[in-house]
């Protein structure tokens, strides 16, 4: 691991994600540790729709995405490197559109960012090879990293796939293909070797282990817990002598 640079700390808010499967409840029960918090984050749903829900690029990204894959609740279409990049130029959109909410203090939570697209498209491009797909995720990642900063903090909601494709099922009033729910299968785990790969940004909340209850409480103390030390937002494609996304100090201890 390299000895990132100083950086001196800001006064921006944390930007924290929510991942896991399709059906594992990470809505439902981010929503329920969110309401038990008196300073609520700005919650921003999961790909794109504006909490306004005023559509914007993002939409229109995601919308073409939808046309291409052909219903597929995966938004499978072929391609999966193309589809990586417009998902990655989604979750920049994204964070384009709260960087005002982090430089006033706010905390952010994304519902999905780019470990989603980092464990769905590295499951395409390496069927049937999960050590592959775990280093091809871990690659994506650094790539969807010089697109935008990383989340501050990922949580990760996780079960026994079964249960999630259950839970999907009923909630989208649809079923499931084999082949779709194996694909389900699939990322659940990638999902859990992903996040045991950077111990420092991800909580995992295990349903297997904890009701939901215990659940919503872990998830709410880690958005409580995020920030109050948080170094400055460096935007990647221009390199540590920038200035800070937020509150536009050199990002630099050196050059402050
Ligand atoms: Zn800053």
């Amino acid at each position: 691991m390299t000895t990132a640079p100083a950086r001196p700390l800001c006064s921006r808010g944390p930007l924290i994600s929510a991942e896991g499967l399709n059906g594992v409840g990470k809505t439902y029960l981010t929503n329920r540790a969110v309401d038990a918090l008196t300073t609520k984050p700005v919650m921003l749903d999961e790909f794109s729709e504006r909490a306004n829900g005023r559509p914007g690029l993002g939409e229109a990204l995601l919308h073409a995405l939808r046309e291409a894959s052909i219903g597929d609740p995966f938004l499978r279409g072929g391609t999966p490197m193309a589809e990586a990049l417009l998902l990655m130029a989604i979750k920049r959109h994204d964070l384009d559109t709260v960087v005002p909410d982090l430089a006033r203090g706010q905390a952010v939570v994304e519902g999905r960012s780019v470990d989603t697209t980092a464990v769905c498209q590295a499951l395409l491009l390496h069927p049937g090879d999960p050590d592959a797909a775990l280093k091809t995720a871990v690659d994506l990642l650094a790539l969807a990293a010089s697109y935008r900063p990383l989340p501050d903090l990922t949580i990760l909601v996780t079960d026994d796939a079964p249960k999630a494709l259950v839970r999907a099922q009923w909630r989208d009033r649809c079923v499931f293909t084999d082949e779709q729910a194996q694909f389900m299968r699939e990322a659940c785990e990638l999902f859990e070797r992903l996040a045991a790969t950077d111990p420092v940004r991800y909580r995992v909340v295990d349903r297997r282990h904890v009701d939901e209850f215990e659940a919503a409480d872990l998830i709410r103390e880690w958005i409580q817990g995020a920030g109050g030390d948080l170094a400055c937002l460096v935007e990647p494609w221009q390199g540590p002598e920038a200035a800070c996304m937020c509150c536009g100090r050199p990002t630099l201890e050196a050059a402050a």
